[in-house]
């Protein structure tokens, strides 16, 4: 199974949709493996975003990922890196599709509600920069086997 990264944005925050969110992602039958609260700094937003630390927009960014604590969260599933950005919809909230998450709360391309990792490799780095090793939890859900063939859960 993969884990990746979800932030519950400022926007998701200041909207009060926390709750619907992390609802989405229990009812998919992705497992919530570490999920907490925190203030997001400049130096650890640099890191984040260093992608786009020379973007014009980056300022706006900055003031926008610190505007209110977040919740961060850690989500496990089969293929979950994929699965996440797929209810999460593209980066533009007015051109995401109905459905999704940003596609159904957004109207924004910065203030789109959630981050999601981009790729398994990008999630390992987003997890461990987020939550230190004993604050992700490695659980077996009773509902599983309904969740998943047998073949599916081994691979
Ligand atoms: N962003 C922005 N303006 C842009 C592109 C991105 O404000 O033109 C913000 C937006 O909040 C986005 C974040 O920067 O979610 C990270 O951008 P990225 O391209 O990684 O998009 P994402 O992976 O979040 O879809
Ligand atoms: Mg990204």
């Amino acid at each position: 199974m993969q884990t990746t990264l979800v932030i519950i944005k400022p926007s998701g925050i200041q909207r009060e949709i926390a709750g619907e969110i992390i609802s989405r992602f229990e009812k998919k039958g992705l497992i919530i493996a570490g999920m907490k609260m925190m203030r997001l700094t400049e130096k650890l937003l640099r890191e984040h975003y260093a992608h786009l630390v020379e973007r014009p927009f980056f300022p706006l960014l900055l003031k926008s990922m610190m505007a209110t604590p977040v919740i961060v969260m850690a989500i496990k599933g089969v293929d979950a890196v994929e699965v996440v950005r797929a209810i999460t919809g593209v980066t533009n909230a007015r051109k995401a599709l109905p459905g999704t998450i940003r596609g159904d709360f957004g109207m924004s391309g910065q203030e789109n509600i959630v981050h999601a990792s981009d790729s398994p490799e990008n999630a390992a780095i987003e997890i461990a920069r987020f939550f230190s090793a004993d604050e992700v939890f490695d659980y077996t859900p009773l509902v599983l086997p309904a969740l998943y063939s047998p073949d599916e859960l081994n691979a």
